[in-house]
């Protein structure tokens, strides 16, 4: 399992980027595309909280429906858009709530999944999707090179150089980051209903996953999914494999069912949950060391 993860993360951006929109559009035999984003167009990532003083980072890579104008509906109806094939729904509610409830600073992203999954290395085939839940994605077939490298170099890379710039200020104050995902999943699938309020999606690092089931199953009447709805070994996610278990740092995805946070105040409940349980996690001082644990994907 670790091999496949190891291979299928192998991307790597230049060092350096912070944001910009054309760091690697240097190499001189690529065919270049205008880039997806224009004037009116949103940044790329907005940085929650920047100076919180919370010993963690949370990242929310699905956070936002919002398209790139250019790019339009994707040849969606605009009903789809809505839905979460495009966004982690109720998703940023519950990151910004916790973002204010640990005064920790957040990374959310500013673009849709549609245009291209932050949660996905480049080369995995599913990074710009031809297809979600059965809908099929009419403007993410048959693009060239050239346009892909063009999304990347707009909303891929922008919104990691920041999640690295990040986590690279609590590395310029000595101090070893822990690194929390905040994802949501559609509560049926394929026609099946999943039970779940909480996943949480782990690989190597134990330290705040095997603690966080144990609290959260305290929770009156939670269902906690120990690697569902997906497994963090299958393997699925990027940013949370890439920016902290190849470092050593600690690191959690979390996902919360999306009937459970579909309004501003219903996030804040289930939320709150969460930050019952996460909260005497973090707030131990041995949680923040290097380890790497055997396996981990060392990118
Ligand atoms: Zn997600």
């Amino acid at each position: 399992m670790a091999r496949l993860l190891q291979s299928r993360i192998r991307f790597r951006y230049s060092a350096g980027m912070s944001g910009s929109a054309s760091p690697a559009s240097k190499e001189p035999d690529r065919p270049q595309a205008a880039s997806p984003l224009g004037a009116g167009d949103p940044p790329a990532f907005e940085i929650v909280n920047p100076e919180g003083r919370a010993p963690f980072l949370l990242i929310c890579d699905h956070a936002s429906k919002t398209l790139p104008r250019a790019l339009g509906t994707l040849g969606l109806e605009a009903r789809l858009l809505e839905q979460h094939i495009a966004w982690d729904i109720g998703a940023s509610d519950a990151a910004r709530w916790l973002s204010r409830r640990f005064d920790a600073p957040l990374v959310r992203a500013g673009y849709s999944r549609l245009a291209i999954d932050l949660n996905r290395a480049l080369d995995d085939p599913t990074s710009i999707a031809q297809e979600s839940d059965g809908v099929d994605i009419p403007g993410n077939r048959k693009l060239t090179a050239a346009a892909r490298a063009a999304r990347a170099d707009a909303l891929f890379r922008p919104y990691h150089g920041a999640i690295d710039a990040a986590l690279g200020r609590f590395r310029a104050r000595g101090a070893v980051p822990a690194l929390i995902s905040i994802h949501s999943f559609t509560p049926v699938m394929n026609g099946f209903a999943r039970p779940w309020h909480f996943g949480v999606l782990w690989d190597r690092d134990p330290r705040i996953a095997v603690p966080l089931i144990e609290n959260l199953r305290r929770e009156p009447g939670a269902v906690i999914g120990d690697n569902e709805p997906y497994s963090a070994r299958d393997p699925h996610g990027f940013s949370a494999a890439h920016h902290a278990g190849s470092h050593g740092y600690p690191h959690i995805e979390i996902e919360i069912r999306q009937d459970l946070i579909d309004t501003p105040a219903r996030a804040a409940v289930w939320a709150e949950r969460l930050a019952r349980a996460l909260g005497p996690i973090l707030a131990d001082p041995e949680l923040y060391r290097v380890e790497r644990f055997e396996g981990s994907a060392a990118i």
